[in-house]
């Protein structure tokens, strides 16, 4: 079978530009697809081409419900191919089956139809009080906003992409997507879903390319209103700072490094294995991954020695494999980070509970593979538990109090997640004192349409889904109608006088 090809999707067109990306199995290094390379003039014409569309005015027109169906029609049709497209993520960016169905293609579509139910259910123009002294009426608008350009990353391609395009279409605006040049193939795929359920031409446009120069270009373009960005947060902080020029609205979910505080009342049957879940999900590759597990030093040895038992039971291995739990690394880059850290750690005085190497065996020569790993004796001021590692890689850290517990879990300049594991009393009182976007309380990972997804700090800007999910793609305009009668009344009478009859 020949090896599938993706172009880049410009003004309802599918174009190519001599250039490819071969985008191979992180887990095989085998060929999975070759995609178009998009340069800064694809980024021009597709800017251009959304410009354009916005102007016209078509999608921007039709009527909520309508635009809602088109959304509901590409649901639907990417929920007939959740194992499909799972196994084309798995192959792509080698998250395991496990997660990539329910996760990463479940809850896309699940996204998808909550924004078009809240685009029904949208107050897009309603009049409020009238305005005295001078009799006027207002009414507050809700606009798209223009050219929206969404940025997103590898690790969970699909998701990312939804969150900002389903808004943005939703609201009526006009979008250029760029997909990480390592996993652009679900965007493709969403694309063409769009296309076939006869999205304007111009309305969403594809551009597939390197980070920099095209994604900065992307992001600077002085017709762009809206930059939607998930990525590094060093990548986030040059969005901002290149924003700043044409004052464009920015969304931005950045990096994290998750406190999971395990209180002494908790169950370990069950606080362990969420534990594991929390940093090990996804290879360790989530934003809002748990990296930091804070276990009360009189539990700590009780804590550690079943973590690693627990931990040495996890299936490392072929993604696409229902019976593997934890996979390879995205990347060679990735993974080469990661194996850094590991050194990083050694330096530091963290001690290497389990894992810790790039593991042997003929089923790893080929591929990005790092054990999972657990650290002990980690403190708060290590590197390790600082900076966002990006990998199967859990730090484990001891406290005396919960105030104690609470500090250091909020000693971070991250503040995306964070859990606790207790009873439920005790647990959500902490819960309410950490400072991040998510915590959970006896879980982890839950993501839901209806729930906003998003960080404090160096986390983020705004937040994606959630109930205010359409504002952060609308202007807001006040229209303010007068109904003085005559010209006595008029707000301009305070200043000028009226003319004499
Ligand atoms: P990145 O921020 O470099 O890439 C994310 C997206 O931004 C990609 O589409 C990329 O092409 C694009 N990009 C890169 N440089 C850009 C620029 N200057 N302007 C505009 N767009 C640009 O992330 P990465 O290199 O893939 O990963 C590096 C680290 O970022 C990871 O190790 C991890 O710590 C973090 N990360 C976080 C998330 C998250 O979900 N929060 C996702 C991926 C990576």
């Amino acid at each position: 079978m020949s090896t599938p090809h993706y172009s880049l999707f410009v003004d309802g067109k599918w174009i190519d530009t001599g250039d490819i990306y071969e985008i191979r199995s992180p887990a095989t290094e085998e060929l999975v697809a070759t995609v178009a390379k998009g340069g800064v003039a694809e980024v021009d014409q597709a800017v251009a081409a959304a410009k354009a569309a916005h102007e016209e005015g078509t999608w921007r027109r039709t009527a909520p419900a309508e635009r809602a169906a088109l959304l509901n029609e590409v649901a639907t049709r990417l929920g007939g191919r959740i194992d499909e497209l799972a196994v084309l993520q798995t192959q792509e960016n080698g998250a395991t089956i496990r997660i990539t169905g329910a996760l990463h293609v479940g809850l896309s579509v699940a996204q998808i139809q909550y924004l078009a139910s809240l685009a029904e259910n949208y107050e897009w123009e309603t009049s409020g009080p009238e305005i005295g002294p001078v009799p006027a009426v207002g009414i507050v608008r809700r606009e798209p906003l223009g050219v929206v350009a969404a940025i997103v990353p590898w690790n969970i391609p699909l998701l990312t992409t939804v969150w900002k395009i389903a808004p943005a279409l939703a609201a009526g605006n006009t979008v250029v997507l760029k997909p990480d040049e390592h996993a652009p193939l679900l965007a493709l795929e969403l694309a063409k879903e769009f296309e076939a359920a006869g999205l304007p031409a111009g309305v969403l446009n594809v551009i597939t390319g390197d980070g920099d120069p095209v994604g900065a270009y992307l992001a600077g373009h002085p017709d762009v209103r809206k930059v939607a960005f998930t990525g590094s947060t060093v990548v986030g902080k040059s969005i901002l700072r290149q924003s700043a020029q044409t004052i464009r609205r920015v969304t931005l979910e950045l990096g994290g490094k998750g406190a999971n505080v395990l209180l002494d009342d908790a169950d370990l049957d069950i606080a362990v294995d969420g534990a594991l879940f929390a940093c090990m999900a996804n290879n360790g590759q989530a934003c809002e991954a748990g990296t930091r597990l804070l276990v009360p030093a009189s539990r700590y040895d009780e804590v550690v020695s079943r973590l690693v038992e627990r931990a040495s039971t996890l299936r490392l291995g072929d993604p696409l494999d229902p019976a593997t739990h934890v996979g390879p690394i995205a990347s060679r880059v990735q993974r080469d980070r990661i194996v850094e850290y590991f050194e990083i750690a050694a330096e530091e005085g963290a001690t290497t509970a389990l894992g810790g190497r790039v593991p042997s065996g003929p089923q790893f020569d080929k591929g990005y593979w790092v054990e999972p790993t657990i650290f002990v004796d980690v403190t708060n001021d290590m590197r390790i538990a600082r900076e966002e590692v990006f990998g199967p890689v859990l730090t484990v850290l001891s406290y005396d109090s919960v105030d104690e517990a609470i500090k250091i879990a909020n000693d971070t300049n991250y503040g995306l997640s964070a859990g606790v594991w207790g009873s439920e009393e005790r647990a959500l009182e902490v819960a309410r004192q950490l400072d991040a976007g998510m915590v959970w309380v006896n879980d982890w990972h839950v993501i839901h349409p209806a729930y906003p997804f998003g960080g404090y700090k160096e986390s983020g800007l705004g937040r994606e889904g959630g109930p205010d999910a359409l504002d952060e793609y609308t202007e807001q305009k006040f229209i303010s109608l007068d109904r003085s009668g005559g010209i006595e009344n008029k707000a301009f009478a305070i200043v000028i006088d009226p003319v004499a009859s």
